[in-house]
């Protein structure tokens, strides 16, 4: 069984979906920590986030991998552990740029096809319900306001001793948002057959009980 969940950035999706994944024994892949592995290449490398061809050879040259862990999954770019590094506003802040390049899409979108190939999976993203797993069993497409997205990314921070001011969370999340739902390629759009789920008043175990309720129906 294939379940997709989309939706706009920090709505809880990843979250949520490795709950999900858990709870059902399926396993779980982040395409978003995919497009950030990608974004980390081109830091590193000094390239330019809009340098496409470049990206591109680099990115089929190396592996992306996820490694179960009990702090979470980690992310490797080859024997690289990226998982941190993903996460910086650097990367957090140019990652819409790299995911707009339609070559890299194509190439993520194989690697994540593959990745779910003949496997029970939770994948989570911005197209898996419209363009990675169009066949998908279950898509779901998880929402919450702009300002309850910032608020819980503002509680996840303090716990990382990171202070970035509310209103400037908000503001870079309906950035990533707009740019998000407006790029060229695959824009951020829910699938016509999507079940939406607003988390704005909801808990994270609400909504993951809710999207396992709906993949044992
Ligand atoms: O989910 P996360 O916030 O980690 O994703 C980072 C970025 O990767 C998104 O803002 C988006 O630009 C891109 N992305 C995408 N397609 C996906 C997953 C993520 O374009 N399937």
């Amino acid at each position: 069984m294939q379940i997709a969940i989309d939706g706009p950035s920090s709505a809880g999706k990843s979250t949520v979906a490795k709950l999900v994944a858990t709870e059902l024994n399926f396993i779980y892949c982040d395409t978003g920590a995919m497009y950030r592995a990608a974004t980390v290449l081109a830091q590193q490398n000094q390239l330019d986030y809009g340098d496409e061809e470049q990206i591109l050879a680099l990115l089929k040259q190396a592996t992306i991998k996820f490694q179960p862990a009990k702090t979470g999954q980690l992310v490797f770019l080859d024997d690289q552990d990226v998982t941190l590094k993903i996460r910086t506003p650097e990367i957090t802040n140019n990652v819409s740029q790299v995911s707009a390049l339609p070559k890299i899409r194509e190439e993520l979108v194989r690697q994540q096809r593959s990745i779910a190939s003949g496997n029970n999976i939770v994948m989570d993203g911005r197209d898996i319900g419209t363009t990675v797993l169009p066949d998908a069993e279950l898509k779901v497409f998880l929402i919450a306001s702009a300002n309850e997205r910032a608020r819980r990314r503002f509680e996840e921070n303090i716990t990382k001793g990171i202070q970035t001011p509310l209103a400037k969370l908000q503001e870079e999340i309906e950035l990533r948002d707009y740019k998000d739902s407006h790029r060229r390629v695959s824009p951020l759009t829910k699938a016509d057959d999507a079940v939406e789920i607003d988390s704005t008043h909801l808990s994270i175990e609400e909504v993951t009980q809710a999207i396992v309720k709906l993949a044992n129906e």
